[in-house]
C-alpha cells in the first residue's frame, strides 16, 4: 500500500502456529498450575469488581504483588500487556529514527521486528558457534559505536544460553547505553538483574506471567528499572494499558510463590531428562537455562513430521536452519515426544 511508512513495508504480520495439536511444545507456554479449576468453578469476581469502570492505570494492587514476587520496591515497577508491549515502549520511549541498537543473535525475534517499527538500525553481534556469547565484544562494541539501546535475551530465547550475571553487570557498568535485560526465562535460571535496578542508571529488566507462571494468555509482564527510567517510560505509557481481568487474575496468580517455585523445579527436572534422552538419540542438544531446548538435527522437516503426529514444536530458517526448539513437557509429554523422535530417527536409517 502506498500511504504505509517506509520502515514497514516488508514487515510480515505475526504468524502463530495455528496447527491443530495434541501436545504443544512450540511456544514455551508454562502449564495452567495456578487455576486448575477455572473450566469447572470459573474466577470467582469480588463484589467490588467493576467492569464498566476503566482499570486501575496505575495497577497499585498488582505493582505491590509483584514488588513482593522479586523483592524490588513498588515504584521500580511498570506492568504491560504482555512484556512485549514493554519491548514496544522502551523502544517508543528512547529510540528515535535511525539510531542504532544492539543485540546478540540469534535472539528473540521481536527485536528485530520492533527495530524496523521504529526505524532503528539494528546490529547484530554474532554468538560462538556453540551459542555462547561474547560479552567483552559487546562492551567492546559498544562503546565504539555507542548504541541507544542493548538488548540481551537472558536466559536467551531461543538457545537457552544463560550470561553470568557478573558479565551482565560489567555490560551495564561499562557502557552509557540504556541496557534491556530481557528475563522472560530467568525463573528457570539464576542470576536475575532485578535488584541492582537503583544501583544503576542505564538498565531495564523485563520480567513476564507468560512461561514460569503459566498465563500467557493474560498478557501480563513487568518492567524494573530506576525512578528515573520509569517515570520517563510511565510518559510514553497508553492509559489503562492493563485490563482490569489482567489485573485481577495477576494479583491472585502472585500469592503461589511456592507453588510457582514446585513448577519450576519441576521444569528443571524434565529440561535434564529431555536433553539426556535427545542426546541418546544423537541429536545436537545445546545447554538450557531457560523452560525449552534448542536442538540440531540433520533430519529433514522434523516439525512437519512431529506435526503429522500432533505434536508440535518450533523450527527455524536462515542462520538457525536444523535447529528446533521444544518446549519442555511435563514427563508424559516428554515420553511421547521421545518415542516419536526414535520412530522418526529409526526411520531415516532404513
Ligand atoms: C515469551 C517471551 C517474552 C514474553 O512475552 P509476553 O509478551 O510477556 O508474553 C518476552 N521475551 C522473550 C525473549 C520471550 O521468549
Amino acid at each position: 500500500m502506498q500511504s504505509v511508512k517506509e520502515s514497514i513495508k516488508g514487515l510480515k504480520s505475526y504468524n502463530a502456529n495455528q496447527k491443530p495439536f495434541r501436545i504443544k511444545l512450540d511456544a514455551n507456554e508454562g502449564k495452567n498450575i495456578l487455576f486448575k479449576d477455572i473450566s469447572s468453578k470459573g474466577l470467582h469476581f469480588e463484589e467490588d469488581f467493576h467492569i464498566n469502570f476503566y482499570p486501575d492505570n496505575d495497577a497499585k494492587l498488582l505493582r505491590e504483588k509483584l514488588s513482593r514476587y522479586i523483592d524490588v520496591a513498588p515504584e521500580n515497577i511498570i506492568p504491560g500487556n504482555g512484556s512485549s508491549e514493554l519491548i514496544d515502549m522502551v523502544f517508543k520511549t528512547f529510540v528515535d529514527k535511525d539510531e542504532t541498537i544492539m543485540c546478540f543473535t540469534p535472539s528473540f525475534s521481536m527485536y528485530s521486528v520492533f527495530s524496523k517499527i521504529h526505524s532503528a538500525k539494528l546490529l547484530e553481534v554474532k554468538s560462538n558457534e556453540d551459542f555462547s556469547v561474547d560479552i567483552d565484544l559487546m562492551i567492546k562494541k559498544a562503546k565504539e559505536i555507542k548504541p541507544k539501546l542493548i538488548l540481551l535475551c537472558n536466559p536467551n530465547n531461543p538457545t537457552g544460553y544463560l550470561v553470568d550475571k557478573k558479565d551482565v553487570e560489567r555490560l551495564v557498568s561499562q557502557t552509557d547505553s540504556i541496557v534491556v535485560v530481557d528475563e522472560a526465562y530467568m525463573e528457570f535460571a539464576h542470576g536475575s538483574m532485578v535488584k541492582e535496578v537503583n544501583k544503576y542508571r542505564n538498565l531495564i529488566v523485563l520480567r513476564t506471567l507468560s512461561k514460569a507462571l503459566g498465563l500467557a494468555g493474560i498478557r501480563l509482564g513487568y518492567m524494573i528499572a530506576c525512578q528515573e527510567i520509569i517515570d520517563v517510560v510511565n510518559c510514553v505509557r497508553s492509559p489503562y494499558n492493563v485490563n482490569s481481568i489482567t489485573q485481577y487474575i495477576g494479583v491472585l496468580a502472585l500469592k503461589n510463590k511456592e507453588k510457582i517455585k514446585d513448577y519450576v523445579e519441576e521444569v528443571k527436572k524434565e529440561r535434564s531428562f529431555l536433553s539426556q534422552e535427545l542426546k541418546k538419540l544423537h541429536f545436537t542438544v545445546y545447554d538450557s537455562y531457560a523452560n525449552f531446548v534448542l536442538i540440531k538435527s540433520e533430519i529433514k522437516d522434523l516439525a512437519d513430521k512431529l506435526a503429522e503426529k500432533g505434536i508440535l514444536i518450533r523450527n527455524f530458517s536462515g542462520d538457525l536452519e536444523q535447529c528446533y526448539r521444544i518446549t519442555v513437557g511435563n514427563r508424559k509429554e516428554n515420553m511421547i515426544l521421545i518415542e516419536y523422535l526414535k520412530e522418526i530417527v529409526n526411520d531415516e536409517k532404513i
